[in-house]
């Protein structure tokens, strides 16, 4: 018997690579070759001025410890880029972290004792939820309103109503995964609104923020007063296509930045050296993120026109990420499935992999699937066509 810590309760890891095993089983049983949309990550290798830059760096020897919050020179580059953006923002208001999930938890640990609540928009990113749970918090949802003609929207009186004398921090996270969705300027506005005014702390992850398609994205750090409420994040996994190299970064004021320079030199003393030498190559790297962007946008377009032509799909084009996330209930009814029965499903007889709706972690995702479009052209083509078939296949059984 082991005697782990009661504080691990059933905190479950990530579920979207139970598909994967389920499709590995598939693909030896069948002999078929399975196409992947449940995909969290670019499809490209690490641009390659970074990856030189890394070389560069390990035989220059860059390899001891660095200062807990990271490099000055990248704290540095990262500030003026935000300034550049959004304002005027300090190397004393950054922290360099081992990617943005690290930078997650140190600021769930800053605020929660146990009982505290944190309101999530659901669905949300798995891990939110859990690590808040680990801490002894509790997360409350506020589901998201979808129409297929507007996309996803924020339930504002609904984070009002949940809101008390508990709640220590709401989760927001813009672009959005799993929907894609980029919430509209005008709802991020009213939900900083509300936080300024029962003063609670934002916890922002923008980790998707250069993967935009159509219309802007209003960062939290556009207000001037952010200061006083918002916990930044953002990293290089996405952006740079760097997710193995494990850097993430934090902007908040001065004096929670210090707090996490405590708490990083005693959990991860720093990100990679070498890593933090590379990534200030990455600011060198727009034009390949540019590319990067402009294939995904046409892939984007071909998975919704392919999505369009299942017609028991409900579809909004998602403005942003890499993720489509199609409203399936008209199937969930039909066939008396949950989306992780239909999941497995695909799986086993399209020879596809989605992820369901449910893993995201409440109610919110519960009659979506996310396809990621992080996978070739031709893929995305075939593995969609592959899911028509199996729809009409079922509907024809059940005619005859
Ligand atoms: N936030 C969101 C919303 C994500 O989707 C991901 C990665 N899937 C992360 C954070 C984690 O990013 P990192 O690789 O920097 O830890």
């Amino acid at each position: 018997m082991q005697n782990f810590a009661t504080s691990l309760g059933n905190l479950s890891g990530e579920s979207t690579l139970l598909y994967q095993e389920i499709a590995r089983k598939i693909e030896k049983e069948k002999g078929i070759k399975t196409i992947n949309f449940g995909i969290g990550q670019p499809d490209v290798v690490t641009f390659s001025k970074i990856r030189e830059a890394a070389k560069q760096a390990l035989d220059q020897g860059f390899t001891a410890y660095t200062p807990a919050l990271g490099i000055d020179d990248l704290r540095q580059k990262i500030a003026v880029e935000l300034s550049e953006k959004y304002g005027n923002i300090k190397k004393e208001e950054i922290a360099i972290t081992p990617g943005a999930k690290t930078a997650l938890f140190v600021s769930f640990l800053l605020y929660i004792n146990p009982g505290d609540e944190v309101i999530l928009i659901d669905p949300a990113f798995y891990s939110y939820s859990e690590v808040i749970k680990l801490l002894g918090g509790k997360p409350v949802y506020a589901e998201l309103r979808f129409s297929e003609s507007e996309g996803f929207s924020i339930d504002i009186e609904k984070i009002s109503k949940l809101i008390n004398k508990k709640t220590k921090m709401i989760v927001l996270n813009n672009p959005h995964n799993p929907t894609g969705m980029v919430f509209r300027s005008k709802e991020i506005i009213k939900l900083q609104e509300i936080i300024k005014e029962n003063k609670i702390i934002l916890l922002s992850d923008e980790i998707y923020d250069h993967f935009i398609y159509e219309g802007e994205m209003r960062s939290v750090l556009q207000d001037p007063d952010w200061r006083d409420y918002v916990i930044y994040i953002n990293g290089f996994s996405k952006t740079f296509s760097m997710t193995g190299w494990r850097l993430g970064y934090i902007a908040a004021k001065k004096e929670i930045i210090d707090k996490i320079g405590i708490l990083a030199s005693n959990i991860y003393t720093c990100a990679t050296s070498f890593v933090q030498k590379a990534a200030l190559e990455a600011f060198n790297t727009y034009d390949d993120v540019k590319n990067m962007i402009e294939l995904f946008r046409r892939r984007r377009d071909i998975m919704y026109s392919e999505l369009k032509k299942i017609k028991e799909f409900k579809i909004y084009k998602s403005p942003g990420t890499f993720y489509m996330f199609p409203e399936v209930s008209n199937i969930l009814k039909k066939w008396n499935f949950d989306t992780k029965s239909l999941a497995i499903k695909l799986i086993e007889e399209a020879g596809v992999i989605t992820v369901p709706g449910e893993v995201f972690p409440l109610n919110g995702g519960k009659q979506f699937l996310r396809m990621s479009f992080a996978i070739g052209e031709d893929k995305i083509k075939e593995g969609i066509n592959r899911i028509k078939n199996v729809i009409e296949e079922v509907d024809e059984k059940s005619t005859h």
